[in-house]
């Protein structure tokens, strides 16, 4: 399983249909959210097995505005290798 970061955009007239439809779903607990601040974005990191199973954490109302980026963690000694 790899980790991915989900970023996922919205307005605000969205906002409660979106956290309804996490809720539903399971994933509400996953993400945190900026919209209180005026920031429509929920962010989360969970572990899937690709990037279209990551997606699938976001409803569909705003699926196709979600970004998903696959994360890697740099070790000390990688980095130190680099010349
Ligand atoms: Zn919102």
């Amino acid at each position: 399983m790899d980790r991915y970061l989900i970023e996922s955009p919205h307005e605000a007239q969205e906002c409660k249909k979106l956290l309804k439809d996490m809720l539903a779903n399971g994933y509400l607990h996953h993400f945190e959210w900026g919209c209180p601040e005026g920031t429509h974005v929920g962010w989360a990191i969970i572990e899937a097995e690709s990037a279209a199973q990551a997606f699938l954490a976001v409803p569909p109302l705003v699926r196709h505005k979600a970004r998903v980026v696959k994360l890697k963690r740099y070790e000390e000694s990688e980095v130190m290798s680099w010349h």
